[in-house]
């Protein structure tokens, strides 16, 4: 007789493990308590689905200790990102590389994965029940469980942080799940005097004083704080600091693509007729010259010259190390992802529960998270080949 299995959440993580463990030759069930299965998958990558990353994993995903790290690589090591695009090809999906290693659907939609993963499942013969909203697992009879229920992040997707319960029950620990790949809120009222700027930057994470994270690229300010790619991959860090009650600050160079050669001309007076405003304005966006010569008072006629090219460098510096207290991070609505949850060291390198032996845990619902890129993806795609697999092979 075939292996009963059920999946729980038919989320990235839960419909690889379900084509999977078909694959091996079980007969699988897959429980979603929404109207429809991969609700979260249809938004990723603004729609276009970056399906995963081939520029390496390494420095890419976070946990709680390194003997989670080393779990990570290694179950990455062995269904990577080739298995990933294998995989796809394999229901379908052809896939294309965009920009800094990042794989798309040749298609660009989010849908086309989707349809794929549906139409795999169809064949395979897996059962999907939608509307099945799992509080109870007692209530679930099969040989194998597999519980791929997402965290906390973007709840209106269907991951609204009951799996964290499901696990409990189970006799796991819960590693507090935190927003990340997240906005990031800070201090000051000027923030929406330059709302809506977007601004090529370095972005250094102070913790505690202390330089722990360098960030490069669009930054975007909004009447609350800061957000964009460099902010995101940094999130995590900040959201688990403040969490601890540690103090965080965000410093923007808002002048990396100026150089030191460039301003040359300001001690040698060419720039002295001109307002200090303008000469900012050339330099970065309009609305951050007016906040720095806001903060120091200036008279918007007054030229270079009459403010004094020492002070000006002085404001010119000011755009380099201008520096933010963070206060929060925005909440799981607007997060990408969490992190947090499920213990590594409570589940074996095929992500099965050493807790409750029948159950395997997938996915997001584990203490692990990557940056933007598709390394998230990746991990459910990891998790969910390799728990299906065993699920539906295993001896005992
Ligand atoms: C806006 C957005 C864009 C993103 N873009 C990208 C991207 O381009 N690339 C990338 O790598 N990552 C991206 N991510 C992250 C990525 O989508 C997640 O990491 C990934 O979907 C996690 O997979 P999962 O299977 O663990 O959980 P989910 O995909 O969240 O799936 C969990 C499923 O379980 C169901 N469920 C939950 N609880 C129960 C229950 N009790 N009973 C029954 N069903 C239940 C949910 O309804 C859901 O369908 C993005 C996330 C967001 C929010």
């Amino acid at each position: 007789m075939a292996r009963r299995i059920t999946v729980v959440g038919g989320g990235a993580s839960g419909l690889m493990a379900a084509v999977m463990a078909a694959r091996g030759g079980a007969e699988v069930t897959v429980l979603e308590h929404k109207d429809r299965v991969g609700k979260k998958l249809l938004m990723t990558g603004n729609g276009r689905c970056n399906l995963t990353n081939v520029s390496g994993f390494e420095g890419k995903y976070f946990s709680s200790d390194e003997a989670s790290m080393q779990k990570i690589y290694g179950a990455l090591g062995r269904f990577d990102a080739d298995d990933a695009m294998d995989f796809f090809r394999s229901i379908g999906v052809f896939t294309k590389e965009k920009r800094d290693g990042g794989i798309y659907p040749v298609s660009e939609q989010a849908s086309c994965v989707l349809d794929a993963f549906r139409s795999e499942c169809a064949r395979l013969g897996v059962r999907t029940v939608v509307n099945a909203d799992v509080r109870d697992m007692r209530a679930v009879k099969c040989d194998r469980l597999i519980l791929a229920t997402g965290g906390k992040a973007a709840p209106s997707t269907g991951s609204d942080g009951s799996g964290y319960v499901l696990a409990k029950r189970l006799g796991h620990n819960i590693i507090t799940p935190l927003p990340a790949l997240v906005q990031l809120r800070c201090e000051g009222d000027f923030f929406k005097s330059v709302a809506g700027v977007r601004a090529q930057a370095g972005i250094t994470l102070y913790i505690d004083g202390k330089k722990t994270a360098y960030e490069e690229g669009e930054l975007q300010l909004t009447d609350y704080g800061i957000s964009g790619i460099p902010v995101f991959q940094f999130s995590r860090l900040a959201a688990r600091a403040l969490h601890e009650r540690k103090k965080c600050e965000a410093e923007v160079n808002f002048m990396t693509q100026v150089s030191e050669k460039d301003l040359g001309g300001l001690p040698a007076g060419r720039y002295d007729g001109k307002k200090v405003e303008e000469l900012l304005g050339g330099m970065v966006h309009k609305k951050i010259a007016s906040l720095i010569c806001r903060r120091h008072k200036l008279d918007a006629r007054m030229t270079v010259f009459d403010a004094g090219r020492e002070k000006v460098k002085a404001y010119i510096d000011e755009l380099k190390h201008f520096k933010v207290r963070i206060t929060s991070a925005n909440s799981f609505g607007n997060a990408q992802v969490c992190s947090g949850g499920v213990p590594l060291g409570e589940v074996s390198d095929c992500f099965r529960s050493l807790k409750a032996p029948n159950v395997y845990i997938v996915g997001e619902l584990l203490d692990c998270d990557g940056i933007c890129g598709g390394y998230n993806l990746q991990w459910a795609w990891t998790t969910g080949a390799i728990a299906g697999r065993d699920a539906a092979n295993d001896n005992d």
